[in-house]
C-alpha cells in the first residue's frame, strides 16, 4: 500500500513538530506502508523569504524568487529525512526536480505539466520513505519554479495521482474542512466529506485549508484527499466526487472569506468595441487573474462615450496589475485603487435548485450595516466584495444566517 502524505507549514513549525512528524511517519511504515511524504517550509518561513527580497524590490525578478522561495521546503524535507533516519528508519530526501516534478514556464504560480516518477519508484523499491520538498518543480529550461502560495497540496496531489498511490493524507493544525474557517468561528462544524467542487470553490475563494489547484488537479486525476491533522488522530474530511443523492439536502455547505484582494477602477475609459478586450489579454498575457468585473452603463462626454471599469486581483498581483495599466494612459481618464477590501463568499451544490438564496445573504449583511460593493453569482456560490474591516464579521453573520453550525 503506498500512501501519499503532506505535512503542512504549522505541522513542520518547529524542530519539535518535525520530529512529531518524524514519529507520525515511522508509525505509519511500522504498518508496512510505503510512504511519500510531501512537505512545506517551516510556518512562517516562506513569508520571511519573501519580506526579505522586498527589503531589495518592490516587484523582485520571479525566476530569482523562486530560487529563494524553494530553499524553505528543502529545509523540511533534509530535516525530517535526518530526523527519520537517525531513528533507524530508511529515508530520503529529494527536491521537486530529483523528483521528476515538471512545470511550465510561470515562475511564481508554476503548473505541473508532468511527473517522472521512476526515481521515487526507485527510492521506494530500494525501501526508503521518499521525503518530497513541495511547492517546487523544474521546467523545461531546467529553471526552478514554484507553484503559487500552498503549493505543497499541490505536489502532494499530483504525486498520489501519478503514483496511483492508495491514499493522499493532506495534514494540517486543523482536523478537516469546516463550514468556515474555525479561527473567524468557533461555532464552525467540520464536515465528514465535501465534493470537489464545493471544496474548489471553498478554496478559490479564501479557504486555506487546501490550495485551489490541487483540488482541481485531485478532481481530474481522481486523487481522493483525507484532510486531517498533525496534532490529533481525529478522522478528518473526505474530499471526493460528489454523492448525487446529497446534492439536494445542503443549500449552503460553507463561508469563506478572502483578505487578499484589491480593487482597480478605470474611470472615464473610452467605451468602443475592443476595450475590454484589450485591457484583459493584457493582464492575461502576465498572468494577472482578473476576479470580479463591473463595467457601468456608459455617458456621453462631449461626444465620446465613457464608461467605468471596475475589477478585482490578488493583492499581490496588484503590482504587475498596474504596470500593464499603465500601457493604457490614452485610452483611460484616471485609475484608482482600494487594497482594503475583501470578499466574502458562499458556497453550496444545493443552490443550484434553490431561489432565494442570495436574498437571504444580502438582508444579513444589510442587517449588520455591511455594504457590499461587487456581487458575483455561479451556479454553486455567491461572492460579495466588501469594506475589509468587515471581513470576519460578514462570515460569522453569513454562517449564522443559514444556519450552518447545526447539521
Ligand atoms: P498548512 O500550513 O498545513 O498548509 P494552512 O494554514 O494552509 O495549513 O491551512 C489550515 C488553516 O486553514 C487552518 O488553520 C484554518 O485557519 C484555515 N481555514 C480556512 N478556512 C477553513 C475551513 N473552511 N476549514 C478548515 N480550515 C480552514
Ligand atoms: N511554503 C509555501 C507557502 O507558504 C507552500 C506551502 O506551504 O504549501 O505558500
Ligand atoms: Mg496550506
Amino acid at each position: 500500500m503506498l500512501i501519499v502524505q503532506k505535512y503542512g507549514g504549522t505541522s513542520v513549525g518547529t524542530l519539535e513538530r518535525i520530529q512529531n512528524v518524524a514519529n507520525r511517519v515511522a508509525k505509519a511504515r511500522d504498518e508496512g506502508k510505503d510512504l511519500v511524504v510531501v512537505v512545506s517550509a517551516m510556518s512562517g518561513e516562506t513569508n520571511k523569504l519573501i519580506e526579505y527580497a522586498h527589503f531589495f524590490s518592490k516587484n523582485p525578478i520571479k525566476r530569482e524568487m523562486d530560487i529563494l522561495l524553494s530553499s524553505g521546503e528543502r529545509v523540511t524535507a533534509a530535516l525530517l529525512s535526518i530526523a527519520l533516519n537517525e531513528m533507524g528508519y530508511k529515508a530520503i530526501a529529494l527536491t521537486g526536480r530529483q523528483a521528476g516534478i515538471k512545470t511550465d514556464t510561470a515562475h511564481t504560480i508554476a503548473r505541473i505539466e508532468s511527473i517522472d516518477t521512476s526515481k521515487i519508484q526507485e527510492k521506494i523499491q530500494d525501501g526508503n520513505i521518499v521525503i518530497v520538498a513541495g511547492f517546487q518543480g523544474i521546467n523545461d529550461k531546467g529553471e526552478v519554479t514554484t507553484l503559487g502560495r500552498g503549493g505543497s497540496d499541490l505536489s502532494a496531489v499530483a504525486l498520489a495521482g501519478a503514483l496511483k498511490a492508495d491514499a493522499c493524507e493532506i495534514y494540517s493544525d486543523v482536523d478537516g474542512v469546516y463550514t468556515t474557517d474555525p479561527r473567524i468561528e468557533p461555532k464552525a462544524r467540520k464536515l465528514d466529506f465535501i465534493s470537489y467542487d464545493e471544496m474548489l470553490e471553498l478554496s478559490s475563494l479564501g479557504a486555506k485549508v487546501l490550495q485551489n489547484r490541487s483540488v482541481e488537479l485531485a478532481k481530474k486525476m481522481g486523487v481522493t484527499i483525507v484532510a486531517k491533522s498533525s496534532f490529533t488522530d481525529a478522522p478528518g474530511t473526505i474530499i471526493s466526487e460528489a454523492k448525487e443523492d446529497k446534492m439536494e439536502e445542503v443549500l449552503v455547505s460553507g463561508v469563506a472569506l478572502d483578505k487578499n484582494q484589491a480593487r482597480i477602477t478605470l474611470r472615464g475609459v473610452e467605451d468602443r468595441p475592443g476595450i475590454a478586450a484589450e485591457i484583459f489579454k493584457k493582464l492575461a498575457d502576465e498572468n494577472i487573474n482578473i476576479d470580479m468585473i463591473i463595467q457601468n452603463a456608459s455617458e456621453d462626454k462631449d461626444g465620446v462615450k465613457k464608461t467605468n471599469l471596475g475589477f478585482t486581483v490578488a493583492q499581490n498581483q496588484l503590482e504587475d496589475a498596474k504596470n500593464v495599466i499603465q500601457n493604457f494612459n490614452q485610452e483611460i481618464g484616471s485609475v484608482d485603487f482600494d487594497e482594503n477590501v475583501a470578499k466574502v463568499s458562499i458556497v453550496g451544490v444545493g443552490m443550484k435548485s434553490h431561489s432565494g438564496v442570495a436574498a437571504t445573504a444580502f438582508e444579513a449583511l444589510a442587517k449588520n450595516n455591511i455594504n457590499i460593493e461587487m456581487i458575483s453569482t455561479s451556479e454553486i456560490k455567491i461572492s460579495m466584495i466588501i469594506d475589509e474591516k468587515y471581513g470576519e464579521l460578514a462570515v460569522r453573520v453569513l454562517h449564522d444566517a443559514y444556519g450552518l453550525d447545526k447539521k
